[in-house]
């Protein structure tokens, strides 16, 4: 037989009680185990003599059960992101482990509560890495795509000891570039991405040179480098780098 002892979620919110709900859980494993012939639920083996808990959760549920495990059948501090991650319908969790989460997210909740919580860095979404499919407003960069996967690497030279990252006042200027690049054999892997908004924002923050690319000359680009916020100054109504990307977007070609 297998064993199942749910774990209600309201008992799983308090770290003692979640504690003292396990070791009732187990007593009564033990209990079962001397009496009945129990079977792994994660090897499918029988289990005699010695066992650990764990907890089962299924992917998209909120519920928790118990269940009595071989001691080498889950890892104690297994990694979170192998526990959860993946296609799997369900996960075991060593109870060792659920303790140590419960206690971590109360202590977190008590800190927020308390207003102490230090800033943590998030995962910004600010910053949306150029891609093919955005439209850039008007700044356009090549990004790196192998085997149809974009590989996080963004056209770049190194320039005076620092690596510059290069953006092109339009589409057309980006793609010219490229075919440029194509015709000596380079940029093979790079496509054309447009630069949104907000990553443009976050771009005209920094400090860090940036190689505008302001137009193709037979076969060289006409390019500058500045900083963010030099590029902001430029490109303000009227101003000389205002004036040729509105030059540089009604250009045909
Ligand atoms: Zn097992």
């Amino acid at each position: 037989m297998n064993i199942f002892i749910p774990l209600p979620k309201e008992k799983r919110a308090i770290k003692e009680e979640c504690r003292k709900q396990i070791f009732l859980a187990e007593t009564q494993m033990e209990n079962i185990l001397k009496n009945q012939i129990v079977i792994c639920a994660i090897c499918d083996k029988t289990i005699s003599g010695r066992f650990r808990s764990a907890s089962r959760f299924k992917k998209g549920r909120s519920e928790v059960n118990l269940h009595p495990v071989h001691i080498d059948c889950v890892k104690e501090n297994a990694k979170l992101t192998e526990v959860f991650g993946g296609d799997k319908v369900y996960y075991d969790l060593s109870s060792i482990d659920l303790l140590i989460m419960s206690g971590i997210v109360n202590h977190l909740t008590d800190l927020e509560k308390e207003g102490k919580l230090p800033d943590i860095p998030k995962e910004t979404s600010s910053f949306d890495m150029p891609s093919p499919d955005t439209i850039g407003d008007p700044f356009y960069t090549m990004v790196e795509v192998i085997d149809g996967k974009m590989t996080g690497g963004v056209i770049n030279q190194i320039h005076d000891d620092e690596q510059l990252i290069y953006l092109y006042v339009s589409e057309n200027i980006a793609l010219r570039s490229r075919k440029e690049g194509n015709r000596r054999g380079q940029l093979e892997n790079y496509v054309v991405a447009g630069v949104s908004n907000n990553t443009m924002e976050q771009v005209l923050k920094s400090n860090k040179k940036i190689m505008v690319v302001m137009g193709i000359e037979g076969s060289k680009a006409i390019a500058t480098a500045m900083t963010g916020a030099e590029i902001k100054d430029a490109i303000q109504p009227g101003e000389w780098l205002d004036n040729i990307i509105k030059l540089q977007n009604n250009r045909k070609n």
